[in-house]
């Protein structure tokens, strides 16, 4: 995996003047501001001394609020006061069918990609909402520290793709702010713990939320942090510890399935009260009022809790386990485990965790405010606080990217799990002689045939010089960005003739779709290798026939007798034939094979003639 560099020119400072920077993490439930003071990274308070601001904004008729009043609105004014607005950033309206029922809001019908709610301040989009969340971070920073921002990091799930990562980006710049970068989220946590200053080696961040479950393994080498792998279960979180202990309540308080939503409800606050408090202490009071009058109460030991979630912890273990082997990383090779999220206050998500990496998972940082705080350190390096060799940070993608060959297959040019920045480039030929244009289809996903990937883009390259097939050399290069922006760019190699397209998707895929596109690679591991040995063969079989009529067509007549020629196109036709009716790879390339040697003599032929054209060294592998 090639390493590269992240350059941020022109940003080392003249010593005495220190630039003013701050690092946000954008939450779905609450955000923070961080900056460094004094060589100390911290989380800025507002002035009631509150450092999270809930992400809730609510319109009204005066003016925008954002925080704790509006998330306190939300239940008398749900219609304006819009919450979790991170589920819905670069997503599109085909997106609000699986979202639109978990949400309260009312949507504007529209035929722009971009969903936008109703208000009484009018329609607002995803971005706009989170714009309004960023100002009210970026003042209270400015406030602080006592004059403007030179920039700001912002940090993003690891899984955000680059619809998302871009509509964050929009937010920031609609907030008036200038984005050194996005950062994934547990790259983040890792820098806060300043794992980049200690040994070389490989670390873990464990990510247990409320709702989602991440887990990232990074590589500090030679000062560099390299995030190797990511992970996890966007589906798994504190909320399901909650369900399992507020299930065990209703069994010993012998409430049945018929209990209201409310009800329901209320035992859930029970059980996430009971299971936070047991991360103090041994035991816990539980009461409930029942549904036909009277109370239940009972107590909640750590050892029972345990039992009842221990299931659910392992779940996240076994997600470690396979983004280790992503990452072909053993755990016993994890030097470090950093802990994020509320949900690892759990004491035996500590133990379970330790046990499995065989080492102490760090603590110590507040895992609600560990991401910001490693925001703000990576945003002072980048505004030219720090030397320059400090700190570099490096991302991967998610899903491997890729253009469309003959025949529907997907050739990979940025394997997933690829650090970012990256730029890749390959080369790919024309199929037919005189073939002047090129499509370009760019592909995201594991699966072999494109027709299972999701389609990114589509253009097309024009004015490729006429030439014989599989002369012309068209390179595609890849680029991805910092911040996982994807730029792709074909370019005809003798003429320079070039096309390229940057690749903002105007919707997203959700954590569940790619955590199933991955699942559905390996499940169809098997078929998809088939499939597409079977489809190279009919490709390359279509190739040789291809370029034996072009080859009759030059200088059949000439070095041909009729006799030849016949036994030729003899052996074409049944090549032909085959390669249509072949269920298996083997059966053509073994009648390519056949045809080769029937026209051995032509070939040779033809090199005597000094007409080397079409027949010399043709495997398909021009694609590559
Ligand atoms: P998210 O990133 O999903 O918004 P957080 O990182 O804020 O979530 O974590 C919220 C989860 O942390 C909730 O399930 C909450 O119950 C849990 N949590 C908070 N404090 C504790 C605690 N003391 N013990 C166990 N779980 C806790
Ligand atoms: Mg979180």
């Amino acid at each position: 995996m090639a390493l590269l560099q992240i350059a941020e020119p022109g940003q080392s400072a003249a010593p005495h003047e220190h630039k003013l920077a701050a690092g946000i993490d954008l939450g779905t439930t609450n955000s923070l501001v961080a900056t460094v003071r004094s060589g100390v990274a911290e989380t800025l308070p507002d002035e009631e001394g509150r450092h999270l601001l809930p992400s809730v904004v609510r319109y009204t008729p005066e003016g925008v609020v954002v925080g704790e009043e509006a998330k306190a609105a939300a239940a008398e004014d749900p219609h304006n006061t819009i919450a979790s607005v991170k589920r819905l950033i670069g997503r599109g309206v085909s997106d609000l069918k699986t979202l639109g029922d978990r949400l309260p809001y009312e949507f504007v019908d529209t035929d722009s990609a971009v969903p936008r709610i109703k208000t009484v301040a009018g329609p607002v989009s995803a971005v706009e909402v989170s714009a309004e969340i960023l100002k009210v971070l970026a003042a209270r920073a400015e406030k602080t520290l006592g004059g403007p921002l030179t920039g700001v990091v912002i940090t993003v799930p690891a899984y955000f793709d680059d619809a998302q990562r871009q509509a964050t980006k929009d937010a920031a710049r609609l907030a008036g702010l200038n984005v050194f970068r996005l950062l994934n989220e547990p790259t983040a946590a890792a820098v806060a713990y300043g794992l980049d200053r200690g040994a070389e080696g490989i670390h873990a961040v464990y990510d247990l939320g409320g709702g989602t479950f991440d887990i990232s393994i990074l590589r500090l080498n030679k000062g560099v942090f390299e995030v190797m792998a990511t992970g996890g279960d966007s589906a798994l979180g504190g909320d399901d510890f909650d369900r399992a202990i507020a299930e065990w309540i209703m069994q010993q308080a012998g409430i049945g399935g018929d209990a209201s939503p409310q009800l329901l409800r209320s035992l859930m606050d029970k059980a996430r009260e009971a299971k936070e408090a047991l991360a103090q202490q041994d035991t816990v009071e539980i009461e409930v009022a029942l549904p036909g009058g009277g109370q239940w109460k009972g107590q909640l030991d750590r050892a029972t809790m345990n039992r009842l979630i221990e299931p659910l912890i392992r779940k996240t273990i076994s997600a470690c386990r396979r983004t280790l082997r992503d990452a072909g990383v053993r755990p016993a090779e994890i030097e470090d485990v950093v802990m994020v999220g509320g949900s690892t206050r759990t004491l035996r998500v500590r133990e379970l965790v330790g046990e499995f990496f065989g080492t102490e998972p760090l603590v110590d940082i507040d895992p609600d405010k560990v991401v910001a705080i490693g925001a703000a350190l990576q945003a002072d390096v980048l505004a030219g606080n720090k030397p320059e060799d400090e700190m570099l940070l490096l991302d991967v993608i998610p899903l491997s990217l890729g253009i469309e060959t003959m025949g529907g297959l997907v050739e990979k040019i940025v394997p997933r799990n690829t650090t970012i920045p990256v730029a890749r480039a390959q080369e790919f030929t024309t199929f037919k002689d005189g073939q002047t244009a090129m499509a370009i289809h760019v592909v995201q996903g594991e699966r072999e045939l494109v027709a299972d990937n999701r389609s990114l883009a589509r253009f097309e390259l024009r004015g490729i010089p006429p030439m014989v097939a599989g002369a012309a050399r068209i390179r595609v290069t890849f680029s991805v960005d910092a911040d996982g922006l994807l730029h792709v760019e074909a370019e005809e190699l003798s003429t320079g003739v070039k096309a390229s397209v940057e690749v903002k998707p105007s919707y997203g895929l959700t954590d569940e779709e790619i955590a199933g596109m991955l699942q559905s690679s390996i499940e169809h591991a098997g078929e998809d290798m088939a499939a597409r040995r079977l489809t190279e063969q009919k490709v390359e079989a279509a190739r040789v026939v291809e370029a034996l009529r072009s080859a009759l067509a030059t200088d059949g007549d000439e070095l041909l007798d009729a006799a030849e020629r016949q036994r030729v196109e003899r052996a074409l036709h049944d090549l032909q034939q085959t390669a249509d009716s072949a269920s298996d790879a083997e059966t053509i390339k073994q009648a390519i094979e056949q045809l080769e040697k029937t026209c051995e003599f032509y070939v040779e032929r033809r090199m005597n003639s000094n007409i080397r054209k079409a027949m010399a060294g043709h495997k398909v592998d021009e694609f590559e």
